[in-house]
């Protein structure tokens, strides 16, 4: 992917990392932990790549047919 490493935000450059999300899906409220992410290092601005996002998304509706409110996942 292009720019991958460059904040869409500042411009600054970013590192690798890990982010925590957290998703109200209507049912119940999912956090994710452990995300690979890339960082900012100059604003602090976070986000995932393509790819993790799709699996962001599978494994929140992998939650569905649970009955709990919240559900905490290690990515
Ligand atoms: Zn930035």
């Amino acid at each position: 992917m292009k720019n991958k490493n460059l904040c869409m935000i500042c411009g600054g450059s970013a590192k690798e990392g890990h982010t925590t999300l957290t998703v109200d899906n209507g049912e119940r409220l999912v956090v994710l932990r452990n995300i690979p992410a890339m960082v900012c290092t100059n604003c602090g601005e976070e986000w995932i790549a393509n790819d993790t996002a799709i699996r962001v998304e599978e494994s929140i509706s992998a939650t569905k047919s649970q009955k709990s409110q919240v559900e905490i996942l290690a990515f």
